[in-house]
């Protein structure tokens, strides 16, 4: 089984994702919790490019390109082998991501962002995309207090930035709500991980 975990920054995803993996170990299932970009040596060494992009910045196409060439490696390298063996695996972001900061609000359309999908990882989709959604006051403060407002994140971004990239993910969960189910984030990482493991669950009896 194949779960990714979306959301914008601050939603909690990692810490969900590394909740969902030891739920599952606790029943006696491999569990692979990963994260995008990143996830392999090389997608890792593209995610230092994006992160510290060069002083002119990288135009939009560039960055979705990077995007897809990072998840490419993650796919091949670990995601399918993973699945292959019968593990499940827990993912911090993925093509989604790209559909909603690339495609939605970076404006570089849906389809494009597809269409790289399917060239760099032979379009794999998740069984299940769990979209996290938090009020914007609750984001804002829990990044002042991981790091000071300075987060491992790409910078320069407006609040509109964000606030579209929100917008997008509600778009795609609500569209495909067979793919997709709606996380709501607010309140303490138990909470939201309790409801995240019953979403699991009607997967599992599927
Ligand atoms: O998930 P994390 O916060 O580690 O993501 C790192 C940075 O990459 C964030 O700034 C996030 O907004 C950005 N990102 C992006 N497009 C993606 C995935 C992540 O701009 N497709």
């Amino acid at each position: 089984r194949f779960i990714a975990l979306e959301g914008g920054e601050g939603t909690g995803k990692s810490t969900q994702a590394r909740l969902l993996g030891e739920a599952l170990r606790q029943r006696g299932l491999e569990a692979v919790v990963t994260r995008e970009p990143g996830g392999t040596e090389g997608a890792e060494a593209i995610r230092q490019l994006l992160l510290q992009p060069p002083g002119e910045g990288w135009g939009p196409r560039a960055e979705a390109l990077l995007f897809a060439a990072a998840r490419s490696d993650h796919v091949e390298k670990l995601i399918r082998p993973a699945l292959k063996r019968g593990a499940w695996v827990i993912c911090d972001r993925f093509v989604d991501s790209s559909r909603a900061y690339q495609g939605g609000a970076g404006a570089l359309g849906d389809d494009a962002i597809v269409a790289l999908h399917s060239v760099g990882s032979e379009g794999l989709r998740p069984d299940l995309t769990v979209l996290i959604e938090v009020v914007p006051e609750t984001v804002a403060s829990r990044l002042t207090a991981r790091d000071g407002g300075e987060s491992d994140a790409i910078g320069g971004r407006s609040a509109d930035y964000h606030a579209s990239v929100a917008r997008s993910f509600r778009h795609l969960a609500e569209r495909d709500p067979a793919g997709f189910v709606q996380i709501d984030g607010n309140g303490s990482a138990e909470q939201v991980h309790q409801r995240i493991l019953s979403a699991i669950d009607t997967l599992t009896e599927k």
